[in-house]
């Protein structure tokens, strides 16, 4: 038997790229089929995420002309990791298989024969990874290495240069299913479900058209969600920062007391300054910290839908 397989792809504001990719995925998904790598009731499943321009009207007409095109919009814009999320939930149920890729064409899509022999071989989760960033503007390179070593230091497990270009089983989204999180970085939460898993290689290219969506503040905010949603290491920081705090308070009194006894206690402004600026300074970056995480279980205890799919073209 032939494994079915659904290619999820997240859309938001994509009118520009999505008529230039569609036609190359729907080419490998045909490819794949025709070379009886998967079966025909394979899918390419396009996610809109709330788009505000053409996008789901592209998704509708393309849906109608072709059988292997399908399409869901979620009822508003509500991210990249939820969008990615909505659509392998509503594929795990109808396939084996799921290759989730961005619309713009970036990630090689002949990556995903190796993907689909690396599944073959028994591996249920196969992470795509970039070998080069030659086409990234020297500072996207930048902030995306820093972020994933950020990510390793605080302890969060992920793949090396690996974004959102993977293929999963529909066994382990199962499983993943029981994941209830509402905040969401998919690439750090995937390797928490276990299985048999590899990395293929690929090079990245440019945007075939159309701007990026990941600002400086929206992956600013995807580190900052990514560390705090799978890490406590930040908490464990402070508290280590705030014992060292207290050593050094800690002599400086003695260091005060002495110099007092000893009658040089001159008027000691610029000092007591300095003590307080750096003690508030600290707390108030601790407190922040904290603030993070509190927000975050405030979030999460809401339960509130991760996605709410308000039309599909099927
Ligand atoms: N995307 C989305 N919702 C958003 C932002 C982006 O579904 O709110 C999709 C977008 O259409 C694309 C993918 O996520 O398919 C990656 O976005 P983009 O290419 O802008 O990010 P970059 O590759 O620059 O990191
Ligand atoms: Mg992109």
């Amino acid at each position: 038997m032939l494994p079915v397989l659904y290619v999820v792809i997240p859309c938001y504001n994509e009118q520009e790229v999505l008529p230039v990719t569609s036609k190359m995925f729907l080419d490998k998904l045909k490819s794949l089929i025709d070379s009886k790598a998967i079966a025909d009731e394979s899918r390419i499943l396009f996610v809109n995420d709330g788009s505000r321009d053409t996008t789901w009207e592209i998704i509708k007409q393309l849906s109608s002309e072709n059988k292997h095109f399908i399409g869901i919009s979620q009822s508003r814009n509500r991210g990249h990791q939820n969008a990615v999320l909505a659509g392998l939930m509503e594929a795990k149920d109808c396939c084996d298989i799921t290759i989730s890729i961005d619309c713009d064409g970036q990630d090689d899509i002949n990556a995903m024969d190796e993907m689909i022999s690396e599944y073959k071989k028994g591996n249920e989760i196969v992470y795509g990874v970039r070998s080069n960033r030659d086409t990234d503007t020297f500072f996207k390179r930048f902030t995306a290495q820093s972020f994933y070593k950020v990510l390793n230091t605080m302890g969060v497990e992920s793949v090396y240069n690996h974004a959102d270009y993977r293929l999963i089983s529909s066994r382990v989204l199962q499983e993943f299913a029981n994941f209830e999180e509402v905040n969401l970085f998919l690439r750090g939460m995937i390797p928490l479900v276990g299985f048999q898993s590899t990395s293929v290689y690929y090079s990245r290219a440019e945007r075939l058209a159309g701007e990026s969506h990941y600002p400086l503040s929206k992956m600013l905010s995807l580190a900052v969600d990514g560390i705090t949603s799978l890490s406590i290491k930040p908490i464990r920081l402070i508290t280590g920062a705030g014992i060292f705090v207290a050593l050094l308070s800690f002599v400086g009194i003695i260091w005060a007391v002495v110099a007092a006894m000893m009658g040089a206690t001159v008027s000691g402004w610029a000092s007591t300054i300095c003590v307080v600026c750096f003690i508030g300074g600290i707390q108030l970056i601790s407190l922040g910290v904290i603030g993070e995480y509190i927000g975050k279980i405030y979030l999460e205890t809401k339960h509130r839908p991760r996605y709410i799919i308000s039309e599909r073209t099927y």
